[in-house]
């Protein structure tokens, strides 16, 4: 259906702005690893870098219409997303367009409509260890990936999360605390696809890690249109002939 996707990572770009330390960590912002990565893969055909900042807060329609994927990062600024842009993107998904959102994207605008839920869950920040381990290896987002995937330090998120049961769950994370969070969660909404990846806390370098890279670039190829028939839907003509209405 296409010559290869046209992924858009968008990017709230507040803490790069605010705090040395994530600048140094982060110093092309804390995307632009995820671009780097994604703009090598086989089928990818263009990369987006989209922030908060840019005209249009980066998700204009024109943009929306030229996105097959859209990966989401955000956490201090979610309220300042427009109300219209998340109408917008919403629209995009349930006609197709699949969208990839990341770590405290959680709490965004974008995710909860599409929950329709909290999205809450528990968190602490004390470094300590996440194992994320594969609970369905036969899914496409779990190809070429280890049984699990360790992260030295890292910002603990716990269960309850607030959302629906996925249609898909992919993997679950054990903290060095003692807590356990699903933090690989797909949905379907409408033509479109949601893959929720819990990875990825500002003051840790963990979207240089290269197994979680590697997840995300699974997760956008899985997240792509199907290319499907569109909807269909209203008053319609029989396909086979009927008898006259009773
Ligand atoms: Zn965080």
């Amino acid at each position: 259906m296409n010559n290869g996707l046209r992924v858009t990572v968008w990017n709230e770009g507040r803490h790069e702005q605010q705090d040395a330390a994530v600048r140094k960590l982060y110093p092309d912002g804390l995307t632009k690893p995820i671009a780097v990565h994604l703009g090598k893969q086989p089928g990818v055909a263009s990369v987006r870098q989209a922030a908060l900042d840019d005209p249009d807060q980066g998700l204009s329609d024109g943009v929306l219409a030229e996105t097959d994927v859209l990966i989401w990062w955000a956490h201090i600024a979610h309220d300042e997303v427009a109300d219209d842009r998340v109408d917008a993107i919403h629209a995009r998904i349930l006609e197709g367009m699949g969208i990839v959102v990341l770590h405290s994207g959680h709490f965004s605008k974008i995710f909860k409509r599409l929950m329709g839920t909290s999205c809450d869950l528990k968190w602490r920040e004390m470094g300590e260890k996440e194992r994320i381990w594969v609970v369905d290896a036969a899914h496409p987002i779990a190809a070429g990936v280890p049984e699990c995937i360790e992260l030295p330090h890292t910002e603990m998120y716990g269960e309850p999360f607030g959302i629906p049961q996925p249609d898909q769950l992919v993997f679950v994370s054990w903290f060095q605390g003692g807590e356990v969070f699903r933090s690989g969660c797909c949905w379907h909404r409408g033509l479109g696809k949601v893959f929720y990846f819990r990875p990825g806390h500002e003051t840790y370098p963990i979207y240089y890690n290269e197994q979680v890279l590697h997840v995300i670039a699974n997760g956008v190829h899985w997240a792509a249109p199907s290319g499907g028939p569109a909807h269909q839907q209203g008053n319609t003509e029989a396909w086979e002939p009927l008898p006259p209405p009773a």
